[in-house]
């Protein structure tokens, strides 16, 4: 017979196990079905083993630096096995740890492959046999995986995916990156930090195509000064794959050349995990991989709805985990918050690190606004110069009638923490008065965050 819940999620990555989680708190029996790992990408092959990665890669690279502190450490070096073991171990704390907080919370987790054969019935192969479910509410939340381009596909050798990149079984040499979005400048940070003659090609007219122009620019000069290579407005068109060696035709401004790499790491996007499901059978909208939902997660199938990386871009973990508590509000009965897109915060952990939330400049110009914009670089930050992190900005940018701010973007050291001042000024609707208003404390990188808003109304103190 059929087990019977209020809720079942499909997928326990950083939306699916946070809805549940969420849905159980709130007095509803709930389901979570994953097919593979719990935490999803994110804690077991995305956010968290990367940023592992990253962490060991800034280790080294300030013990590089040592001397600019009064330091000495001459001799050190890395094992890359022991680099990613570190990861691997990290990962594995946080998964087991999301198994422990599912059980706290009475979530029932069955570990199997889900499809929907009918609405508000959910089969699952396990490795005994098979289950079946029924529930008034199916929360969808099978994540994504990586996009393949024809003719570029990973093989696990010497063409990776971040899957492999996040293992991988050799250090490249000479690495080429495809894309340069969040995972292939982390990547290619990663990976040059610790030696690798890096090349990153990026289709679009400058790296971290999502971000303020300004922010780009920036970000690309520390890149090149660190060693990368950048190469803009190119398209990789082929891969030859030798027993060590690939060769890259990449072409730029009309021009093809071949270049030669040990190693290459595709991150040209990612693709929604829609398939076998039986979405096509209940009449679930498909747009480009991605399920069709409303503000409100609703795929307009009855009790049935969808989150995180399967509904679609940001593809972050927070958007998804956030969404899942929306829906489990929703679905309780609770006065459920739709997300507002331009509050949806985005970080990149490379060096420099890189983060925003809201309208770009150029967005905001384009969407009709008249604009006030303020800057403030890290070199007139004492905090900023006492870390020998001088190189940086921050920039704001207000609506120039109501004050609005409209969107804040970085660039420089640690502002992957800072940018959730602006995140909770944006969501309390706060204006440059209230940010002008508020005092941050001395001496912190936090301070540039005021500078920056002061120097869009003339009134920066420190440059
Ligand atoms: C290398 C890399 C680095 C990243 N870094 C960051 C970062 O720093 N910050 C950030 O916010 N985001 C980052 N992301 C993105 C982040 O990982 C995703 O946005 C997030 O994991 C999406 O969560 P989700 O719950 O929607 O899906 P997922 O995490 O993909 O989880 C979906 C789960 O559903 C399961 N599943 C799929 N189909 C079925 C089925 N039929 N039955 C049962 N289970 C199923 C899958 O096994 C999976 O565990 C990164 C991604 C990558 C690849």
């Amino acid at each position: 017979m059929a087990q019977n819940f209020d809720v079942i999620v499909i997928g326990a990555g950083p939306g699916g196990y946070v809805a549940a989680i969420r849905a159980a708190q709130l007095g509803l029996k709930v389901a979570c079905v994953e097919r593979e790992h719990l935490g999803g990408i994110c804690l077991n092959w995305g956010c968290i083993p990367t940023k592992a990665l990253l962490r060991s890669a800034e280790v080294y690279h300030l013990m590089e630096r040592a001397k600019d502190f009064g330091l000495s450490a001459e001799k050190f070096d890395y094992d890359l096995d022991k680099v990613v073991a570190r990861s691997r171990g990290v990962a594995k704390q946080l998964t087991s740890g999301v198994g422990h907080l599912l059980k706290k919370n009475k979530v029932t987790v069955i570990m199997g492959t889900a499809t929907i054969p009918a609405p508000g019935k959910v089969s699952v192969k396990t490795e005994k046999g098979s289950e079946e479910l029924t529930a008034k509410n199916i929360i969808l939340a099978t994540g994504a995986r990586a996009r393949e381009l024809p003719g570029l596909e990973p093989d696990g050798k010497r063409v990776w995916n971040y899957k492999h990149a996040l293992k991988p079984p050799h250090m490249p040499k000479k690495l080429l990156v495809i894309g340069s979005g969040a995972i292939g400048i982390e990547f290619a940070s990663f990976f040059n930090t610790l030696g690798a003659e890096t090349t990153v090609v990026e289709v679009m007219d400058r790296v971290l195509p999502v971000e303020d122009a300004e922010i780009s620019v920036l970000a690309k000069k520390q890149f090149e000064k660190q060693g990368m290579k950048i190469m803009e407005k190119a398209t990789v068109k082929s891969l030859e794959r030798g027993a060590d060696k690939v060769t890259a035709s990449i072409e730029t401004g009309g021009k093809t050349e071949k270049l030669e790499f040990d190693t290459v790491i595709s991150a040209v996007g990612i693709v929604g995990n829609v398939e076998d499901l039986g979405l096509e059978k209940l009449g679930v909208k498909i747009d480009r991989t991605h399920v069709v939902t409303d503000e409100y997660c609703r795929t307009g199938v009855d009790g049935l709805y969808a989150i995180g990386d399967v509904a679609g871009a940001p593809w972050l973990a927070h958007k998804a985990s956030h969404e899942g508590t929306m829906v489990a509000e929703l679905i309780a009965g609770q006065n459920a918050h739709p997300i507002k897109p331009n509050s949806i915060p985005g970080c990149t952990y490379c060096n420099p690190q890189v983060a925003s939330v809201g309208l770009t400049e150029a967005k905001a110009k384009e969407a009709g606004y008249k604009v006030k914009v303020g800057k403030f670089p890290f070199i007139g930050n004492g905090k900023a110069i006492a870390l020998g992190e001088p190189e940086g900005m921050i920039k704001t940018v207000f609506d120039a009638k109501t004050g609005e701010l409209l969107g804040a973007h970085m660039v420089g050291a640690e502002v992957t923490e800072l940018i959730q001042g602006y995140v909770v000024g944006k969501t309390l609707e706060t204006t440059e008065a209230e940010l002008m208003e508020s005092v941050f404390p001395h001496p912190t990188l936090s301070e540039m965050m005021h500078e920056s808003v002061l120097s869009a109304y003339g009134r920066a103190i420190h440059f």
